[in-house]
C-alpha cells in the first residue's frame, strides 16, 4: 500500500467516544486534521473534542455511509466494533486497522489461535461450548484455571476461576454468551504489556514494556519501564511488533502478557488500538501511543518511542479515584488527565495521572526487589 500522508486538514473519523476516542482526537488536533467521531451515545468524551460527530447506531446503513463520505479514512477506539459495520464502511473508505485485527482481537478462540501461530506462547488452552467439554478441558488442562466468554469480556467481567470440581456446573451455567474458553491458571509473577505501532509502510516500532497492577480487574498503575529483567522487556517488545506485522496493522496494539517465575512470558491479550496501560506515553516519550495512532492511520512517518523520563500511571476510577484530584493538580511531578464525564460512578475510568521521574529511577534503583518504602514514595499522594 502506498504511504501518501493525509494531508493537513483532511478528517479523520473515529468509531466509538470513549476516552481513547477522546485522546486519539486531541492528538489528531495536534497533527493538524480533524476528528468526526461516530458513537451511540451523545455528548460522549471522544464527541466533546471532535470537529464532528455522528450520533448513531454501529449497524446503521444510512448513518455509516454518510459518516464514509465525510472522512478520508477510519479508524476505532475498542475492538468490539460489530462485522456489519466494517462490511458497510470497507468498501466506502479505507479503515485502519482492519478486519485481520478486529476479527482476531474479538474472539479469545481466534486471539490464542492466532498468538501461537505468531509465535508468542500461550497457556494450555480448550474451546468449551458444552458442560461436557468443560469436565474434559479440566481433565486435560487440570485446576485452577479460568473458564471466560470468548467475545465481549473487559476488566474481569465475564470469567470465572474454577478451583475445585463443584465450580464447573454454576460457572459453564453463569457465564454468557456461549461458547466459552477454559485456560490454565498462570501463577505469574507480574502482568506487564507492551504498546507497539505499525504504519501504513510496514515500519513497526514498541515502547518500553511497562509493569501493571489491577484492583478489581480495572488496572489501577502501570510503572515504566516494567521492573523485570531485560530479556522479558525485550521479548515483550518484539513480540508485541510481531504481532503487529502478522495482523498487517496500521495503528497501535498493546499485548498482555503474565511473567513466570522462570523468566517466561505467555500472551493473554491484545488490544488493536490505543491502551491503558500505554497512557504514560502522553508524558514521557516524544510521541505518545496516541500520536503514533493517528501518525500510522494518517500514512505518516512514525514518531519517537524513546522514554525520556520514568513514569508512574495511576488511574483515576470513581469517586475514589476523583477524590485525589486536587493533590495531584498541586503536585508539580504529575500530569493529569481528566475525560470530561460528568458522573464519577464506581468502577468508572475517569482520569489518570501520570508521574515523571527521571530516566533511570524505576529501573536503577529497583529493579529487583521493591522496598515497600521505595514504592511508597513513588506513589506518594497518587
Ligand atoms: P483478561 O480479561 O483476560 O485480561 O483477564 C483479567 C485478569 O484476570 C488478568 O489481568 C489476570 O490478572 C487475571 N487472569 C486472566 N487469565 C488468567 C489466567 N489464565 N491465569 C491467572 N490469572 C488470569
Amino acid at each position: 500500500m502506498s504511504a501518501t500522508p493525509l494531508p493537513p486538514n483532511a478528517t479523520i473519523g473515529i468509531l466509538g467516544g470513549g476516552q481513547l476516542g477522546r485522546m486519539s482526537a486531541l492528538a489528531a488536533a495536534e497533527l493538524g486534521y480533524r476528528c468526526h467521531i461516530y458513537a451511540p451515545e451523545a455528548d460522549s468524551p471522544g464527541m466533546q473534542v471532535a470537529a464532528a460527530r455522528s450520533v448513531a447506531d454501529y449497524e446503521d446503513a444510512a448513518a455509516l455511509a454518510a459518516f464514509a463520505a465525510s472522512v478520508d479514512v477510519v479508524t476505532f477506539e475498542f475492538e468490539n466494533v460489530p462485522a456489519r459495520t466494517l462490511e458497510i464502511l470497507a468498501p466506502l473508505v479505507p479503515c485502519r486497522p482492519g478486519k485481520k485485527a478486529l476479527a482476531v482481537c474479538q474472539d479469545r478462540l481466534q486471539e490464542k489461535t492466532f498468538l501461537e501461530a505468531a509465535g508468542v506462547p500461550v497457556a494450555p488452552w480448550r474451546a468449551v461450548h458444552s458442560l461436557e467439554d468443560l469436565h474434559k478441558a479440566v481433565a486435560e488442562i487440570g485446576l485452577p484455571a479460568v473458564l471466560k466468554t470468548t467475545r465481549l469480556g473487559y476488566d474481569g467481567r465475564g470469567q470465572a476461576v474454577l478451583r475445585a470440581p463443584e465450580d464447573l456446573a454454576p460457572a459453564f451455567a453463569r457465564l454468557e454468551p456461549k461458547p466459552l474458553i477454559l485456560e490454565a491458571f498462570v501463577p505469574f509473577t507480574q502482568e506487564i504489556s507492551a504498546v507497539a505501532a505499525r504504519g501504513l509502510d510496514g515500519q513497526a516500532v514498541a515502547y518500553d514494556a511497562v509493569e501493571n497492577h489491577h484492583h478489581h480487574h480495572i488496572l489501577d498503575l502501570s510503572f515504566a519501564p516494567a521492573r523485570v529483567a531485560p530479556a522479558a522487556a525485550a521479548a515483550a517488545r518484539a513480540h508485541a511488533m510481531r504481532v503487529a506485522a502478522e495482523l498487517d496493522l496500521v495503528g497501535v496494539l498493546a499485548v498482555e502478557f503474565f511473567l513466570l517465575p522462570d523468566g517466561r512470558l505467555l500472551g493473554n491479550e491484545i488490544a488493536p488500538r490505543p491502551h491503558n496501560s500505554g497512557h504514560w506515553t502522553m508524558d514521557a516519550c516524544a510521541a505518545s501511543q496516541f500520536h503514533q495512532h493517528i501518525r500510522a492511520v494518517a500514512g505518516l512517518p512514525l514518531g519517537g518511542v524513546e522514554r525520556h523520563s520514568d513514569a508512574v500511571m495511576r488511574n483515576l476510577v470513581g469517586p475514589e479515584g476523583m477524590a485525589k484530584l486536587p493533590a495531584l493538580l498541586g503536585d508539580n511531578s504529575v500530569a493529569v488527565h481528566l475525560y470530561g464525564k460528568a458522573s464519577a460512578r464506581e468502577g468508572r475510568k475517569m482520569g489518570h495521572a501520570n508521574r515523571l521521574f527521571p530516566r533511570g529511577t524505576l529501573s536503577g534503583t529497583l529493579s529487583d526487589t521493591l522496598a515497600d518504602t521505595a514504592e511508597a514514595a513513588l506513589l506518594s499522594g497518587l
